[in-house]
């Protein structure tokens, strides 16, 4: 029986493919003796190639702007590690947050995991930072300096001469600078868009961590892009590599529609399409472009591989070969193994089901976990080794520390307030002012009523209030000096 490409399990209704399972014994991009076969893909364009351009330019934008975009005066998103602080579309988590932050990832993950279910690998194609960096804007630059693939095979057959020294030169330098922008953007989301001008303006001496986090990530970038590219997904993208278990005969896919395709033959210029069938002959005139133009050096006609990151670009350049030749465009497509090969609609099945009932727990979960988070976080704890202070008034004294988190970035006053109780909480000084995400730590005293305490150990409840608003509230131990 037959395998489907797709899940490389047996296939129940899998047709009859022209044999060339040979592609699963060897990479594209390593040849016989195992070395690195370099990949010179085609100039792409066309529809889906525009589309994913303007995409691309879109997420370009927000992702040179994002460390400096600020929602309620925080940034869009900062994974600052040293300090623990996190900022996700503009909601700010401290360490505290863990299980909120824990059971965000693991929504997140199970997104992706249904997502790619259903779709394939859309993010690979249209979203993934690597895909769009490494295709529109260094191949781009690529394709500027070295011309398109014929052009960059004779440039490095031929010998090294001023022409291709100076584009070698050139090529390399602009592909530097882009890496440094690229490092400085990653360390602005790591330490802040702050701390990343202070250390572009300041005497370097104050910043030699930073300026060799921004060498190091610079190196790491222009190693990628100029050198070790598609091998990237391949290799060390594990998401690339979960694709065998996370799609399945109905996630969509780039897919070659083989029962129309094959078998493959070259067409002379004046045969139509009813001589073709008339022959036996499928609609791919084995032009060889859908090979050429992929950046992963993979022949998509052999079925769905890993390689395969749906960059769409050999839809493109067989649906340009269909029109020129006046056969229906969509010989490649996005389309299912069981689309292709049994004629079948994209249908709900129980693994779908079950994902998207996790997915819509844990999602209501995060949601509830997020409106029920307080713009601060606050403890109020006994001072150890204080003893209760009975005050000339009469009034029974209990020493406290109160700690507070602001978690906005705006300034906040609070005060404390007894809660349902009489008495009052006192904090030296007045009102206690805490800066937009900083901690700030007081001493708190608070007096009871002699009336009011009835024994040793009594409980009372602490409010945190702002502008009247009450934040947060504690309860604690009020002790007596002497039962009463
Ligand atoms: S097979 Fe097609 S979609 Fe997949 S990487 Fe190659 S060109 Fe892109
Ligand atoms: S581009 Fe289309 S017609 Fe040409 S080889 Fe690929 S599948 Fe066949």
């Amino acid at each position: 029986m037959e395998t489907s490409p797709a899940t490389g399990r047996a296939s129940k209704a899998a047709v009859h493919r022209t044999p060339n399972d040979d592609f699963r014994d060897h990479l594209p991009t390593v040849d016989a003796s195992g070395r690195r076969r370099w990949i010179y893909p085609r100039r792409p364009s066309g529809r889906l190639h525009a589309a994913r351009r303007l995409v691309s330019w879109i997420l370009l934008a927000v992702m040179v702007a994002g460390p400096w975009i600020r929602i309620s005066g925080n940034p869009l998103l900062l994974f600052d590690l040293v300090n623990r602080r996190f900022s996700i579309l503009g909601q700010v988590f401290w360490p505290h947050d863990t299980f909120i932050f824990a059971v965000a990832m693991l929504t997140g993950f199970l997104m992706i995991v249904l997502f790619t279910a259903v779709y394939g690998r859309v993010w690979c194609g249209w979203l993934c930072p690597q895909t769009v960096l490494m295709e529109m804007v260094f191949r781009k630059v690529e394709y500027w300096i070295e011309g398109d693939a014929p052009q960059q095979r004779r440039l490095t057959a031929a010998p090294w001469g001023f022409d291709k020294i100076r584009k070698r030169l050139t090529k390399h330098g602009i592909f530097f600078a882009i890496s440094f922008v690229v490092g400085n953007l990653l360390l602005a989301y790591i330490i802040g868009s702050e701390r990343l001008t202070a250390i572009v303006t300041e005497s370097p001496h104050e910043h030699l961590v930073g300026l060799s986090l921004m060498i190091l990530f610079t190196l790491v970038f222009y190693g990628i892009f100029a050198r070790f590219r598609e091998q990237a997904c391949t290799f060390i993208c594990p998401y690339g590599r979960f694709q065998s278990v996370l799609l399945d005969d109905h996630s969509i896919v780039v897919a070659y529609d083989e029962r129309r395709g094959d078998p493959r033959a070259r067409r002379s210029r004046s045969e139509s399409h009813d001589e073709r069938k008339n022959r036996g002959t499928g609609d791919c005139v084995d032009c060889h472009l859908c090979v050429d133009v992929c950046p992963t050096g993979i022949d998509i006609r052999n079925g769905t591989q890993m390689e395969c990151v749906n960059c769409t670009a050999c839809i493109d350049a067989c649906d340009q070969v269909m029109d020129r030749v006046g056969f229906d465009t969509g010989l490649i497509r996005y389309a299912s193994r069981a689309g292709i090969e049994r004629g079948e609609r994209l249908t709900i099945t129980p693994r779908l089901v079950g994902y998207s009932t996790a997915l819509l727990i844990l999602a209501s979960f995060l949601t509830f976990l997020l409106v029920s988070r307080t713009d601060v976080h606050a403890t109020f704890l006994r001072n150890p080794g204080t003893l209760s202070q009975t005050l000339p008034s009469g009034d029974v004294a209990n020493f406290y520390t109160v700690r507070v988190m602001n978690k906005t970035s705006d300034p906040l006053e609070v005060e404390l307030r007894l809660i349902d109780h009489e008495g009052s909480v006192t904090l030296p000084g007045g009102h206690l002012m805490v800066a937009g995400r900083e901690i700030t730590e007081r001493p708190a005293i608070v007096t009871l009523p002699p009336g009011t305490v009835h024994s040793r150990e009594n409980k009372i409840s602490v409010g945190v209030y702002s502008e009247g608003e009450l934040l947060e509230s504690f309860d604690t131990n009020f002790f007596a000096p002497e039962d009463p």
